[in-house]
């Protein structure tokens, strides 16, 4: 497995190469022909769980020494991209993963690691991640829920709206308010475990697109748990939330540049079989330039989100701008790598029949999740490289 820190800034190395083909054959034999059925019944893709846990690809950035893969940043990235290509729900399953997951390996204690990553390295447990409130988005230092000290207890009380795989994980790293005059320095990250008392979900939201991904509200109710489940010190849950999602950034950019791969090769084929004017659209200028304009976009998306993830490993000090510029900037060219799409199918396009409306409406996300790009913009412009 990919584990090496000192990756070409811009080139995967040979390892990296070969885990792409390994997870492209798998992605297509095992997720691709459950896709359409995803989306249109918006169940969650237990074949992709079931194929990734398999080949031990659902959590690839557990380090070694808690029984995961230990794999890189990049590599984690391949593995998201390929998956996505050809199923955008099915790439939340190792995204979120290491989203839930990440502020344990950042912040928390040998404990809390041997305890919580174990499981989710096996394949018997899943992480979600749950800062977003229903008044608490952007503004996520808004938020509500509230944890308070009873001995060697806290005991959560609040709602956690859109959360990814809600229901389906069995861990969730909660941030909650412990010092409400504090603002976000009186914010601390807990793990809370589906089957604690007072946990429960509500209907999964109606979606537009990654529609087998479940986004569940999480409600805590007077749930009681050990002081040990604290990740990190009181007071810095706001801290450790933002430093994960400077890494889960470009897990995102991962995402929107597979479901742009994607949607690009399918209408590269289809501009050879389909005919107007007696021979291929394939042959017509105005078709070659949209799909050199595609390919250019999506190969500067890959530039970027590739850097930024060499960046996440060696922990660069201008990750924050980089990992958002590759969210940003990789989501923006899903959005119109997939409008292209449509329209190179001409009315077949905006079908369900081919599979690049169904991209079309999953890129839309990547442009909202882990902030919106206007909040991806507010970041870069914030930290502007030196
Ligand atoms: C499918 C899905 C899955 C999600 N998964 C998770 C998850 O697993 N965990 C989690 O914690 N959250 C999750 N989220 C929440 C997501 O991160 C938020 O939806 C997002 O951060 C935006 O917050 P909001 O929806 O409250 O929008 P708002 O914050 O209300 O924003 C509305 C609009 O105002 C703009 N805006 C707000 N503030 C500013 C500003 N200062 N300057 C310029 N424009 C601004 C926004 O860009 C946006 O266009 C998920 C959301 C969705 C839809």
């Amino acid at each position: 497995m990919a584990g090496s820190k000192d990756f070409d800034l811009y080139r995967p190395s040979e390892e990296h190469d070969e885990l792409r083909k390994v997870v492209r054959s798998l992605a297509e034999a095992k997720i691709a022909p459950f896709a359409a059925e995803v989306d249109e019944e918006g169940r969650f893709p237990q074949e992709a769980l079931d194929a990734l846990v398999a080949s031990d690809l659902h959590a690839i950035h557990v380090p070694e020494e808690f029984g995961g893969a230990g794999a890189d940043a990049l590599a984690t990235v391949i593995v998201i991209e390929e998956v996505a290509r050809v199923c955008a729900s099915s790439s939340l399953i190792p995204a979120v993963n290491k989203l839930g997951s990440l502020p344990v390996v950042l912040s928390g204690s040998e404990e809390l690691k041997k305890r919580y990553l174990g499981p989710l390295a096996k394949g018997d447990a899943m992480f979600s991640y749950a800062l977003s409130e229903p008044d608490a988005g952007s503004d996520a230092a808004g938020m509500k829920t509230k944890a308070v000290r009873d001995g060697d207890f806290w005991v959560l009380n609040g709602v956690k709206r859109w959360i990814t795989n809600a229901g389906v994980s069995e861990y969730y790293t909660v941030m909650a308010v412990t010092d409400p005059e504090k603002r976000s320095k009186g914010i601390s990250a807990f793990v809370v475990e589906k089957s604690d008392e007072g946990v429960s979900f509500g209907a999964p939201e109606r979606k537009l697109g990654i529609k087998g991904s479940p986004t569940r509200e999480v409600y805590l109710d007077n749930v009681r748990i050990p002081a040990d489940r604290m990740i990190g010190e009181e007071g810095t849950g706001f801290a450790t939330a933002m430093k994960t999602l400077d890494h889960t950034r470009i897990t995102i950019a991962a995402q929107a540049l597979g479901i742009a791969q994607g949607a690009l090769d399918y209408a590269k084929g289809y501009v050879q079989e389909r005919k107007q004017f007696g021979k291929p659209i394939g042959d017509f200028q105005g078709v070659q330039f949209m799909l050199a304009d595609m390919a250019m976009k999506i190969e500067a998306a890959r530039q970027l989100t590739y850097a930024a993830a060499a960046k996440s490993e060696r922990g660069d000090s201008d990750l924050t701008f980089q990992g958002a510029a590759a969210k940003c900037f990789a989501s923006d060219v899903a959005m119109e790598v997939t409008v292209d799409a449509v329209q190179l199918l001409g009315g077949y396009g905006y079908t369900r029949d081919y599979p690049v409306e169904r991209m079309m409406r999953d890129a839309k996300i990547t442009q909202i999740y882990e902030g919106t790009n206007q909040v991806q913009r507010i970041v870069m412009a914030r930290n502007l490289p030196k």
